[in-house]
């Protein structure tokens, strides 16, 4: 929540029929639900987030929250009996609320058009097409940007209360599929001082999306992630559970630490101490093996820590070790790198373009010692400066990668940098795919997660789109993977591109194929989800070659992925 600058925001106000009055404003209360929430295939439950702020001036209790279908079948019912408190915003509206905190309700006609597609696809046997409606209409529900005053969305936040809501997915339709959309209500009783019981109606449509795409041995997952170990809302097992429900395989959970600006749990201390880190990554309610256990996927410890450097200071994402903390001591940023990498861990660099957080001096050679670079995070995509700066980068360091005897280079990666759900929620869209080499998800095994990750052998997206590619000649090479060749000629490059969504007619994916002289392929491929093409390029010296592929959904939609760079290496002569 501290880098509010563009906000992608998923969540908006609706009455049962369609747009409607906010019920809320006579009651004293402020109650959002966002108007889309999604799983995909094949997780078996949806999460559904609620906030309830009370305005009025004296306690409320928050009795119980039913879940009904469109027709009133009950669904689900949780009994809460919460006090809430009154807040300070007894003079805001409740657009004014959702202004704060950057929540932009659905134009009339957004929402008329997907309430149309809902209905339709609702009439339509499994199919591509139905499919695509669905996909159409979730959309339109999903995205639009705005810019949020940081401090005004945290006072917000901060006096609501925030619920989340799971509902198995077999209560809702026992023979719910894929691109099922499932309008559902939601009752929330208050009880007032005065004793007077209000119901407050929200609904939503739960969708449940196709998977995401899959290459064996390959597995999405997030490794910039909040809890409320720092800034976020959620618990690590919730923010396990959302992140399972939308079709990641691994996390890893990033608090803030070393940070006055961000302050941890237990308040008061500035970063986790190391005996922290044990329950932090541990098996209690609040740690990530707990969290592992329960979601099914893989749950890493891993902290983001700040320099004094700058406005908001930088930020390092360090992974694999999670005593670094204890060895905090210097603020600036070579220092955190030392650290992480001193304490057997590895840090890469987080979202340094952002105004707030600048750190975007990495490339100029005044750094040694991280391990990557976050080139896409809150919500962007590949940003071709950002990516420019890398290629360089790679380019300067490719002599030294290639006499290391790890071939360590600079890794591309994606994160969401997830907070709460409210706002900021890139959760399953900036992401990673790690190649593990095995038929099953890391799971208990953390350890792959990380080695995946500091070795490069990973793809980052935008969306969820997948990105891979593979050099076929004299063996088989993956990104972060390192090859030699002792006379110059053409190399066989495959690369499979699957958009998250099904690509309509008039979509079309741009594929590039860089090397440390430039881009040297250029492809447009109109109209496939899936892209699985082989390409002969010509290689003479030492060089890397790495595929960036851009998604344009034929409307208003861009998406990117890239894969990191798989090294080739000319010997004897090391060229
Ligand atoms: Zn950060
Ligand atoms: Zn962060």
């Amino acid at each position: 929540m501290k880098r509010l600058v563009a906000v992608l925001l998923v969540l908006m106000f609706v009455t049962f029929s369609g747009v409607g009055r906010v019920r809320s404003e006579v009651r004293g209360v402020f109650c959002q639900v966002p108007v889309s929430v999604f799983s995909r295939y094949p997780a078996d439950k949806i999460t559904v987030p609620i906030m309830v702020v009370n305005k009025g001036t004296s306690d409320m209790c928050l009795q119980k929250i039913e879940v009904v279908l469109q027709d009133g079948t009950p669904v689900l019912e949780e009994t809460l009996s919460e006090t809430l408190a009154p807040s300070s915003l007894q003079g805001l509206t409740d657009e004014e609320t959702r202004n704060q905190i950057g929540i932009v309700q659905p134009d009339e006609k957004s929402l008329a058009t997907a309430q149309a597609l809902i209905a339709k696809a609702a009439t339509m046997g499994p199919s591509e097409e139905r499919t695509r409606t669905v996909e159409t209409a979730w959309l339109l529900l999903r995205t639009t940007t705005t810019n949020v005053e940081a401090a005004a969305a945290e006072n917000v936040l901060s006096q609501a209360r925030l619920l989340s809501l799971t509902i198995p997915l077999d209560k809702l339709n026992t023979k719910i599929e894929p691109s099922d959309v499932i309008p559902v209500r939601l009752d929330i009783t208050i009880q007032s001082s005065d004793g007077s019981i209000s119901t407050i109606s929200q609904t939503t449509n739960l969708f449940y999306l196709t998977s995401l795409p899959s290459q064996w041995g390959w597995y999405p997952g997030d490794g910039h992630l909040h809890s409320k170990w720092s800034d976020g809302n959620s618990l690590v097992s919730s923010v396990a559970a959302t992140a399972s429900n939308r079709g990641l395989k691994w996390t890893i959970i990033t608090d803030h630490a070393g940070d006055t600006a961000h302050p941890t749990t237990p308040s008061g201390q500035s970063r986790l101490e190391a005996s922290e880190w044990t329950t932090y990554g541990g098996t209690s309610p609040l740690g990530c093996t707990y969290a592992q256990t329960n979601s099914g996927i893989t749950v890493c410890p891993g902290e983001e820590l700040a320099t004094q450097e700058g406005l908001g200071g930088s930020h390092l994402l360090t992974y694999k070790n999670s005593s670094y903390a204890a060895s905090f001591t210097l603020p600036l940023k070579q220092g955190l790198i030392n650290n992480a990498n001193n304490a057997g861990g590895f840090g890469i660099i987080a979202h340094p373009y952002n105004s707030s957080f600048l750190w975007n001096d990495w490339s100029n050679g005044s750094y040694t010692g991280f391990r990557g670079i976050e080139l896409i995070s809150n919500g962007t995509v590949v940003d071709a400066t950002q990516i420019a700066d890398w290629d360089s980068y790679l380019r300067g360091h490719l002599s030294a990668t290639m006499q290391d005897p790890s071939h360590r280079f600079c890794v591309g990666l994606a994160g969401s940098d997830f907070h709460t759900t409210w706002v900021s929620d890139y959760l399953g869209a900036n992401m990673n795919y790690i190649y593990t080499g095995s038929s099953t998800p890391p799971g208990i095994y953390r350890s792959s997660v990380y080695s995946a990750l500091e070795n490069g052998r990973a793809s980052a997206s935008s969306d969820g789109s997948l990105l891979v590619h593979k050099i076929t000649t004299g063996g088989t090479y993956l990104p972060g993977y390192y090859m030699q060749k002792s006379a110059a000629g053409n190399i066989a490059v495959n690369v499979y591109a699957a958009y998250f969504m099904s690509m309509p007619v008039g979509g079309w994916a741009k594929v590039e194929i860089v090397t440390s002289a430039g881009t040297i392929v250029t492809d447009y491929v109109v109209s496939q989800t899936i892209v699985n093409k082989d390409y002969s390029i010509y290689v003479s010296g030492d060089t890397y070659v790495r595929v960036q592929v851009t998604f344009f959904d034929g409307n208003t939609r861009f998406s990117s992925c890239f894969t990191n760079p798989t090294f080739i290496d000319f010997v004897p002569y090391n060229q």
